[in-house]
């Protein structure tokens, strides 16, 4: 097979269909969906809504115009993303990815502050362009080659006030970090950064790429750090499936770029169409409020149910279960072995950690109670086939 890369699974699973929280099979079986695209599909899957939306835009003949020609679309989506940041005065520009959004962000930071080193988090994942994977805190990501620009990785014992100088461009972190095994970052952490930073003018950067619109049970993850980022950075879900990220941050730093323009594809109209759809129906079905309960069930009852040889990690519907032997070191096999085991009985959950020892949970914001349940009772006989 041409196709790359080699995928998770020891057989292949090739997807037809979705409907809801459910994705069908070229075999014809049906699975619960806990990975959610990566959390990527918010809303599920065949959303009537967000098909509509979709559809209307496709009817109307733009599917693409150009990032110079003003598309209401992408206005509207401008705003309602502004709105939400928490940034005051904000400006919002659209990308294909999270990765190039990141990229796009740290070029802006780095005209900013006329710098180029940054301040990044161990553990952290960023994508997988030069400059996001250059500040992605995981050796088995990283490779063998070196940085394009100077990178400092902080861990907890790290004394930022050690690293801030004129030369730092940003620091940037994730709020939850995703593919580190949903690991939250502990409280106070962010805070404790951004009274460093801010008054050195250095500009804190949170990547909600995977904490975004509500999937931790607030609008963003750094909601739950009391702090206030001059830059976010977002993808996956926004779109429902389509395909968005984007910045949004202080106008004067998103002015720094040299020239105004960023992606041909980013925040086109198909993708905006879908956008402006998904942001609307998170706050009008109250999903926030939503992942955050479901989120607290699912922790808890797992937390419960699954032995002590699991850990149960994250926030709202960013879960993490990090998987260790009897002498507490990550256990990756296991984690693997019930990866596979999920998948026999009809659920798709996500492997990763920085040791490869978790799964990662992060279902459509839609996922309903009964569902929730009926995966927790998946997951705890596939450990137990397992253990
Ligand atoms: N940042 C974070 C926190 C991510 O989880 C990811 C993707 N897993 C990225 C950035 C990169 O996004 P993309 O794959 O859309 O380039």
């Amino acid at each position: 097979m041409a196709h790359w890369p080699p995928l998770f699974y020891s057989a292949p699973l090739e997807i037809v269909a979705g409907e809801g929280r459910e994705l069908m099979a070229a075999d014809g079986r049906r699975y619960l969906d806990f990975y959610g695209g990566v959390a990527v599909n918010l809303l599920g899957y065949a959303d009537p809504e967000l098909d509509k939306a979709v559809s209307e835009q496709m009817a109307s003949g733009v599917v693409h115009c150009s990032t110079f020609y003003l598309h209401r679309k992408q206005v509207e989506l401008a705003e309602a993303v502004a709105a939400r940041s928490g940034i005051p005065d904000a400006a919002v520009f659209f990308t294909t990815s999270g990765s190039e959004a990141v990229e796009a962000a740290l070029l802006a930071v780095r005209e900013f502050r006329g710098a180029e080193r940054v301040l990044a988090v161990e553990g952290s994942y960023h994508g997988r362009t030069l400059g996001a994977l250059a500040c992605t805190g995981q050796p088995a990501w990283q490779g063998r080659v070196r940085n394009p620009f100077p990178v400092t990785f902080l861990d907890e014992r790290r004394d930022l006030s050690a690293e801030v100088g004129d030369d730092v461009a940003a620091l940037i972190a994730e709020p939850v970090q995703g593919v580190a095994g949903a690991v939250p970052l502990a409280r106070g952490r962010l805070r404790g950064y951004q009274d460093v930073l801010a008054p050195a003018g250095v500009p804190l950067v949170v990547d909600e790429v995977q904490t975004g619109w509500g999937r931790t049970g607030r609008w963003w993850g750094y909601e739950w750090h009391d702090v206030r980022p001059d830059v976010i950075v977002f993808a996956k879900g926004l779109g429902g499936g389509f395909t968005i990220g984007g910045v949004v941050g202080r106008r004067e730093i998103l002015d720094a770029l040299p020239m105004p323009s960023i992606s041909t594809f980013g925040g086109g109209p198909l993708a905006a169409a879908a956008g402006l759809r998904v942001v609307q129906a998170v706050e009008e079905r109250g999903l926030v409020a939503h992942a955050g309960r479901l989120g607290r069930l699912l922790a808890h009852e797992l937390g419960r149910r699954l032995g002590d040889r699991a850990r149960v990690q994250g926030q709202g519907l960013l879960l993490g279960i990090a998987f260790h032997d009897a002498a507490g070191e990550p256990d990756a096999a296991l984690a693997a072995a019930v990866h596979e085991e999920c998948r026999h009985r009809g659920l798709l959950v996500g492997l990763g950690g920085t040791a490869g020892n978790c799964l990662r949970l992060m279902p459509p914001l839609t996922l309903t109670e009964e569902e929730a349940r009926c995966g927790t009772e998946l997951l705890v006989a596939a450990v137990a086939t397992c253990s």
